[in-house]
């Protein structure tokens, strides 16, 4: 462990976010790193390069900066950022899998993760199967010979399932597999899955960590040097790097990610308390709510359970489309984890690509991003709509 990386991890949270990978820029002293809106670098002579920049898919400072700050935020040594949450899992995938190798993936899993195994990997040989992992033996009993890497993804999406991160990954270690935790809706401030064992962590930038609709983009991060240069080489090798701006983007979202992650929870848990006893709702998914199956592990691994909220509506599939089309503040729209609160139709619209599969979802649920508006006004709307 190097003496920056000790004196990084001696400091809190919110320090880390505002100050990890942002030193004052050198040449003029500002205070966020300067957006490098440039493709290459010139050198001192040949192969003489200033700060290792030769070529920005290879490296930008700005890139730098923030796939520094994602490290330091997870506790990891490395992090990684990419043009997209799904551009990162690709280069995770093809660069720890060969064909024959298989993956456990989880029945509740995001969409667009489902179709890169069942519509793209699969075809180069890659074999998956579906396992509930919010039970240890489901995914203990899923392993094969060759299974390669254990996924899982908690809270889930859009079903708020709640994994033991430190149980699966002793099950996927024991079994020479590597664990990668989807990360997004809990965010780095609400859980760290490297402390718990996790190998790998994936992030949609796009959501919490951006946290204002206003860009796309992924991440990884891992505590093991030797697969954090594996996956820079493919990530250059393949090229679907977070650009300036948008990287510029993340670390400005990142900022505030704690103050934002504590005010998404408390206007999640009135939001959950009005939907509880609504005789419009039949169920509740939000692992703040003590009759939730993970409810304890949650509290174990989680600082708090974050903005994001699921609901059955009383009167079937019509009725919960409705409800959607009805509110107005609570915004239709696909996403999540931006300061606005969006709601929306999973077997509709996210979840479509899953239909007929294990992880469809039920036809009656709505999905809330709960934002930090005043909560007032985001019960009122949601009062409404359920009319
Ligand atoms: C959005 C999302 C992704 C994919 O990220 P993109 O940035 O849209 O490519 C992956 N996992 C989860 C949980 C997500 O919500």
């Amino acid at each position: 462990m190097s003496d920056q990386y000790q004196h990084r991890a001696a400091r809190s949270f919110e320090t880390l976010a505002i100050h990890a990978g942002q030193e004052a820029d050198p040449l003029t002293g500002a205070v966020v790193p300067p957006i490098y809106q440039v493709s290459t670098f010139k050198q001192d002579g040949v192969g003489g390069l200033r700060g290792g920049y030769e070529y920005s898919r290879s490296a930008n400072p700005t890139r730098t900066a923030l796939e520094e700050n994602l490290a330091a935020l997870e506790g990891g040594r490395r992090g990684l950022a990419f043009a997209s949450g799904l551009a990162a899992e690709d280069c995770l995938l093809r660069s720890l899998l060969v064909p024959g190798d298989h993956v456990v993936i989880p029945n509740d899993a995001y969409g667009g993760t489902f179709r890169l195994f069942a519509k793209v990997v699969e075809r180069w040989g890659v074999e998956w199967s579906v396992a509930d992992s919010s039970d240890p033996a489901a995914v203990r009993g899923a392993l094969r010979p060759r299974t390669k890497m254990v996924w899982v993804e908690t809270p889930s999406n859009p079903l708020l399932g709640i994994t033991d991160i430190a149980a699966v990954a002793e099950i996927a270690h024991t079994a020479g597999a590597r664990l990668v935790v989807d990360n997004t809706f809990a965010s780095p401030y609400l859980q760290q899955p490297l402390a718990l064992g996790a190998d790998v962590v994936v992030h949609s930038m796009t959501k919490y960590m951006g946290g204002h609709s206003d860009v796309v983009g992924g991440a990884l991060v891992v505590n093991d040097d030797a697969l954090g240069e594996e996956l820079a080489f493919h990530q250059n090798a393949m090229g679907a790097i977070a650009g300036p701006f948008d990287s510029w983007l993340v670390l400005r979202g990142l900022k505030t990610l704690a103050v934002r992650m504590d005010r998404h929870t408390a206007n999640a848990e009135r939001v959950v308390e009005l939907l509880a006893s609504h005789p419009k709702v039949s169920h509740v998914y939000y692992p703040g709510l003590a009759e939730h199956p993970g409810h304890d592990i949650a509290a174990k691994q989680m600082r708090a359970h974050g903005g994001m909220v699921s609901f059955r509506v009383a009167g079937g599939e019509q009725a919960a489309v409705d409800v959607c089309n009805r509110a107005e503040l609570f915004t239709l729209g696909e996403s999540l984890g931006g300061v606005e609160s969006l709601i929306e139709h999973p077997g509709r619209m996210t979840h479509a690509s899953v239909a007929g599969s294990a992880l469809e979802v039920p036809a009656d649920l709505v999905r809330l991003s709960v934002g930090i508006e005043a909560v007032e006004d985001l019960l009122a709307d949601l009062s409404a709509a359920l009319g």
